[in-house]
């Protein structure tokens, strides 16, 4: 098990409407004024996020935004800049998530220019990586992992200095929203190759204290295993962060 807080971030897609997201919310943080013990976020929709920062309050859930432009202003239409993001109340934003690499063609180039953008507006990214089934089955997995490293930390490897909060996600594009998870061992193999991966590239330190979470099918009944894996910081959870009881769950299993 990994020695750091536990960091649990839930990303709801597009999914909730005001109606739901509040008394979810409201629930959670009900709940966490009881748990100190990890770091919990969650990453709504870009137009629940302005309601959901005033249902937070005083509550320490943290709130992200599921991406981004890189850009601060500008004729961008349907866009959304990470100033803005940063001035409505959040502290960490998601980039590159497979939906956005595959629905939305973003290439690791355009999540380094995000991921770089992000920081100077004051934001902390959530990087997300991960192998499809094919690269997997193929014995591609940790070519496409450092690959992707490479290509969307490109900027902070030029400058050799990786933001101290900035978060990967390892999310296998297969087990995401698919009831697939990875199994403890392969999570812990892929989480142990990016931590060698980071050695390599920024030193020990920061391969030791930067937090790697996991993602794809985190669920109450598999999330404990997934957790004490030593090199699983936390988990990046889709679904099940819809509810307040799964994903509370999922929170108390981490602790
Ligand atoms: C995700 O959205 O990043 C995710 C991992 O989804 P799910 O937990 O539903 O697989």
């Amino acid at each position: 098990m990994s020695i750091k807080k536990p960091f649990i971030a839930g990303n709801w897609k597009m999914n909730l409407t005001v109606a739901e997201a509040v008394p979810l919310v409201q629930d959670l943080a009900k709940e966490l004024k009881n748990i100190s013990a990890a770091d919990v976020l969650i990453a709504p929709p870009f137009p629940l996020l302005d309601v959901i920062y005033k249902t937070i309050g005083s509550s320490d859930i943290l709130l992200a935004a599921q991406n981004m432009h890189h850009e601060i202003s500008g004729a961008f239409t349907g866009e959304v800049s990470g100033k803005l993001l940063k001035e409505i109340g959040c502290s960490h934003v998601i980039l590159g998530h497979s939906e956005r690499r595959t629905l939305f063609n973003e290439s690791d180039a355009i999540i380094d220019i995000k991921a770089k953008a992000a920081v100077s507006m004051g934001l902390i990214p959530i990087v997300c990586i991960g192998e499809s089934l094919d690269e997997r089955n193929t014995n591609n997995t940790e070519k496409v992992i450092r690959s992707q490293l490479n290509g969307s930390l490109r900027n902070f490897i030029e400058t050799k200095s990786l933001p101290k909060a900035l978060i990967l996600a390892y999310e296998p594009v297969w087990a995401i929203g698919t009831g697939e998870t990875a199994s403890p061992e392969q999570a812990q193999s892929v989480h142990a190759f990016i931590r060698r991966w980071l050695s390599e590239i920024f030193g020990a330190e920061t391969a030791e204290t930067l937090k790697i979470l996991y993602g794809g099918s985190v669920k109450p009944d598999n999330a404990k295993e997934l957790m004490n894996c030593t090199d699983i910081d936390g988990a990046l959870v889709g679904g099940a962060s819809l509810k307040a009881d799964s994903f509370l769950k999922i929170i108390k299993a981490a602790c």
